[in-house]
């Protein structure tokens, strides 16, 4: 072996390893930034590992002027507005980032595994297995993210379904399965490649049409697991093992959160999968009855928190859409500096991506062990004297109690156990699942009509008023 063949493996095993301690400093959001460093860093590295293996015509690489053109124009196309997009992109609109980053990830796997099949007459079965598996799973990731990314956008949010929708997902689930049994046994044809494809891009489309409310949050987190999946297969296809190690990590811990957030979510991968299958009920909600709805003024809700011993602040979406975060920590170190305990209740789909009100929380310097987890939050609604909602519907939804609506059997934040509620929001309108939140009518909620990030910083200085 030459020692440009051992500094090229060398390359790759750091790159490895960077990206493994990467992800164990992300255990703890004190260390998550030097973790996405570190992992950038492994990535940098693999990658000028590739570009000097391919140069130097390694793994059988031939290259021209023309093959180099490509390569350079499109990477500085990709990362170029890979990078714009990362820098730019607003708090709120990040989930949709990381769905067409999916996208891509995903789009670009199962373009390795179509031009290696194009351009090899023969592949061996192990080899042609991976390359299907890249092809179905980049296919379904693909389309599947760019639906999601347009429904987090709210484009097509509610779930869609039509008459017969599940015998066509089989029949294309069938067809995908058949073309690509027979690309593994042996069949060298284009078109059987072309229709597995089409297949596969059909079946993302039919996957994630149908979710909607609750199911939302699994899908994302599942299309994520599919993304590394496919990366990984064309590591395979392309015998790349830094391929493959990046991808079995993403499609590890993407499979790892899948199956906490269902859980959490009290719903099944499986039947999500299986096209919203015996998941949340798409159906028209029961009325709520039309209750009176009861608004505070600023004055009045600084008066309750400031003589109040016990609050919790529940953050939602609004919270993230205003970049209210700031304000939020403001208003909890002013009651705490009053001697009142100060807790932040957070909901696994609480915001519009997994761990989406952890990240705007920590940003705000927000002591961890404030924040608390469902489970653990909800015994104390009980004995918490004012539960203030900030831009949070769905997640305290006491529908979602019930069956019969999109958000049936979600496990909610037990918001009007309190003794007393005040809700931070605009208007009365609907949260991402689209239904009325029966919250807002219950006797014990004031509702504080107002932009999250006003609200709160009126509050701070009125509860500084308050108490001199
Ligand atoms: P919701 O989407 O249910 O509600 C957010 C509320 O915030 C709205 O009712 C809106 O009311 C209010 N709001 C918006 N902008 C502002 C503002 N500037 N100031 C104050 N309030 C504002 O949010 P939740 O966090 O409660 O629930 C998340 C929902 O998103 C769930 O249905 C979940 O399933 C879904 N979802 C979650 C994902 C995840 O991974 N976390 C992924 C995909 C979907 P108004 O307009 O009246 O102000």
């Amino acid at each position: 072996m030459s020692s440009l063949e051992i500094a090229i493996r060398f390359a790759s095993l750091f790159g490895a390893a960077a990206f493994v301690l990467g992800l164990h400093f992300m255990n703890s959001p004190a260390t998550a930034r030097r973790g996405n460093q570190l992992s950038a860093a492994g990535m940098f590295v693999a990658i000028v590992g590739a570009l000097v293996g391919v140069s130097s015509g390694q793994d059988g690489a031939q290259m021209n002027s023309t093959r180099w053109t490509v390569l350079i124009v499109g990477s500085l196309i990709g990362g170029g507005y890979g990078l714009w997009a990362a820098r730019t992109v607003k708090m709120t609109a990040m989930p949709e980032l990381v769905s067409l980053f999916n996208a891509v990830g995903g789009g670009a796997a199962a373009l390795i595994a179509i031009t290696d099949y194009h351009l090899n007459a023969y592949q061996p079965a192990g080899t042609a297995t991976a390359t299907v598996l890249d092809i179905v799973i980049g296919g379904v990731t693909f389309s599947g993210s760019l639906l999601a990314a347009a429904k987090l956008r709210g484009r097509f949010s509610d779930p869609i379904s039509f008459p017969g929708a599940r015998f066509v997902s089989a029949l294309v689930a069938l067809a995908a399965v058949g073309g690509s049994v027979w690309i593994v046994a042996g069949a060298h044809n284009d078109f059987v490649l072309l229709a597995v494809v089409i297949a596969a891009a059909m079946f993302g489309i039919l996957m994630v049409l149908p979710i909607g409310g609750a199911d939302m949050p699994v899908v994302i987190s599942l299309l994520n697991a599919f993304t590394g999946t496919a990366v990984a297969m064309a590591g395979f296809v392309l015998g790349s093992v830094i391929l493959v190690v990046a991808g079995a990590l993403v499609g590890a811990s993407g499979s790892i959160l899948t199956k906490l957030m269902a859980d959490a979510m009290n719903r099944s991968v499986l039947n999500i999968i299986a096209g919203g299958f015996g998941t949340g009920t798409v159906g028209v909600d029961a009325p709520t009855g039309g209750g009176l709805v009861r608004s505070i003024a600023v004055d009045d809700a600084a008066l309750q928190m400031a003589y109040a011993q016990k609050v919790i602040i529940v953050p939602g979406y609004g919270l993230a859409a205003a970049q209210a975060q700031h304000e939020c920590r403001e208003l909890g170190e002013v009651l705490e500096s009053l001697g009142i305990e100060v807790s932040y209740a957070i909901h696994p789909v609480a915001g519009r991506m997994p761990g989406h009100m952890n990240v705007l929380l920590a940003e705000a310097n927000v002591p961890y062990d404030q924040l608390k987890e469902m489970d653990e939050v909800n015994s104390e609604f009980e004995r918490t004297d004012v539960a203030l909602v900030v831009g949070a519907n769905d997640v305290t939804n006491p529908a979602a109690r019930r069956p019969g609506n999109v958000v049936s059997g979600m496990p909610i934040l037990d918001v009007d156990k309190a003794k007393s509620i005040i809700v931070i929001k605009r208007s009365m309108a609907s949260g991402y699942a689209g239904i009325d939140n029966e919250l807002y009518t219950d006797p014990k909620t004031s509702m504080l009509f107002t932009d999250a990030k006003k609200g709160l910083a009126a509050l701070v200085s009125a509860v500084k008023t308050v108490v001199g």
